[in-house]
């Protein structure tokens, strides 16, 4: 049995889902197909649920009609007959309601979840719906009955594993299951999810669970780039990576993966292969144990950085001192992505600022602490990189003209680090693809 995930530019318009059904049937193995919401709808979701927050009625049913048009005209062209497209809309009104009846009460956090998770019940139902009329056999697992998340938002894939292979079980004449990505259940049995472009984990955990011969993730390029193609010109698709360089790349910023998405595939010992709805045909990424050759393999960039630097006199000679800096952070439950020492001082950085003021005020009582907000990390990945012949020169050849605030070299064969003003990720991003690369 396989996994395939379809993103939402994979599911984003009518004629694509179209295509989306023709690969789910293009071959006999039995299959899970988890889907994304529709493009752009997650996060009209979430302008709905800031409108509510902020007291904005009129914006939010403004926005949620919007919505709706839009998924009145996707029916219109997904489905034929009258009778398809009257049976899909009245399923789709369901979700609408629910929305408009939203809007009459009283707004929480717990309810704004509930709002995210619409995008992929209505993409599901409606994929659902014209397999149905295509007269193509499958079930509709709902992702609520099987995808949990612990109090500390971990999945929990041994009650996944249990729930799923019951689910599957009950059904073994299928072959074609359709399954929401993104969405899951929480500790206290409310609707929540796994975070942005978390249908990639979604597939990922499906995968481990139930033991997948592959877990395909369909996207709208053909598979992981050298560089980000959003903002770098010139970037070719890379055709293997290990699960240790695709999980630094998701990790560090690469968008087409989710970051936690590598690691249950990883644990599991299941193939991941990035590959693109709209050319079937090209070769994609393949991500497995084995990193396949040796070098530099892609650049990524994460933004968003908080670098920390606490200097201390006392830190001289003094051992426990990092573990007491460590413990500030595992108490706040944040954490750390680079770190560098000297004898006096540390730094380091962290993604997550919700903490920040009580971690820097028992910081403080180390030594001096000092903030460096809107920085970005930009990551060089490879295999046994330091292996790569003059690769450090050439990386810091290029570099010359960008003011690195830290350099992380040496804690994983993987990965160098740099951290860079995020003014400065687009040039450094730039001058890595010519220096290392030689793209322009
Ligand atoms: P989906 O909706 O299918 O989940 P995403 O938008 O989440 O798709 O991810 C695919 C996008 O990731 C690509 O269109 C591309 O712009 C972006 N991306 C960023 N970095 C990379 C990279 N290194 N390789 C490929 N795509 C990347
Ligand atoms: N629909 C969700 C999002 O836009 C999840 C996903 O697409 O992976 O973040
Ligand atoms: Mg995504």
């Amino acid at each position: 049995m396989k996994v395939m995930k379809f993103g939402g530019t994979s599911v984003g318009k009518p004629e694509r889902m179209h295509d989306v059904a023709a690969l789910v049937t293009r071959d006999e193995e039995p299959k899970i197909v988890v889907l994304s919401a529709l493009s752009g709808t997650t996060n009209s979701l979430v302008e709905i649920g800031n409108s509510l927050a902020a007291g904005e009625r009129g914006a939010a049913k403004d926005q949620i009609d919007k919505l709706n048009a839009h998924y009145q005209n996707f029916i219109s062209e997904l489905l034929v007959t009258k009778e398809a497209k009257d049976a899909c809309r009245v399923i789709i009104a369901e979700h609408f309601e629910f929305l408009n009846i939203i809007l009459k009460i009283s707004f929480n956090e717990a309810l704004n979840k509930d709002i995210l998770a619409q995008g992929e019940l209505m993409s599901t139902k409606m994929f659902s719906c014209y397999l149905e009329e295509k007269g193509i056999d499958h079930l509709l697992l709902p992702a609520l009955d099987f995808m949990t998340i612990d109090t500390y938002e971990e999945p929990q894939i041994g009650s996944i594993k249990v729930k799923l292979s019951q689910l599957l079980n009950q059904h073994k004449d299928k072959k074609i299951f359709i399954t929401q990505g993104y969405i899951s259940r929480n500790a206290r049995g409310e609707v929540d999810n796994l975070k942005r472009g978390g249908s990639d984990y979604s597939a990922s955990l499906i995968a481990a669970a139930i033991n997948a011969s592959v877990c395909e993730i369909w996207t709208d390029i053909d598979g992981m780039h050298n560089n980000d193609p959003r903002i770098v010109q010139k970037t070719v698709a890379i055709e293997q990576l290990s699960f240790d360089e695709a999980a630094e790349l998701a990790y560090f910023g690469a968008k087409i993966l989710h970051p936690a998405s590598i690691w249950p595939a990883q644990h599991y010992k299941i193939p991941v292969k990035l590959l693109n709805t709209m050319q079937p045909d090209a070769k994609g990424t393949l991500i497995t144990e084995e990193a396949g050759s040796v070098g530099v393999k892609a650049v990524a960039a994460k933004d968003g950085i908080t670098a920390i630097k606490i200097k201390s006199s006392r830190m001289l000679l003094a051992y426990g001192f990092l573990r007491k800096v460590f413990e500030v952070f595992e108490k706040y439950r944040t954490s750390i992505d680079m770190i560098t020492t000297s004898e006096v001082a540390v730094s380091l950085t962290i993604d997550n600022n919700s903490s920040l003021k009580e971690i820097i005020r028992e910081l403080e009582a180390f030594g001096t602490v000092e903030l460096d907000k809107e920085q970005a990390i930009v990551s060089i990945v490879g295999n046994e990189i330091g292996q790569t012949e003059h690769i450090l020169r050439k990386l810091f050849e290029s570099i010359a003209d960008i003011p690195v605030r830290m350099v992380s070299y040496g804690g994983s064969p993987h990965n160098v680090s740099l951290l860079v003003p995020a003014a400065y990720k687009t040039k450094t991003l730039q001058v890595l693809n010519k220096g290392i690369f030689g793209l322009d």
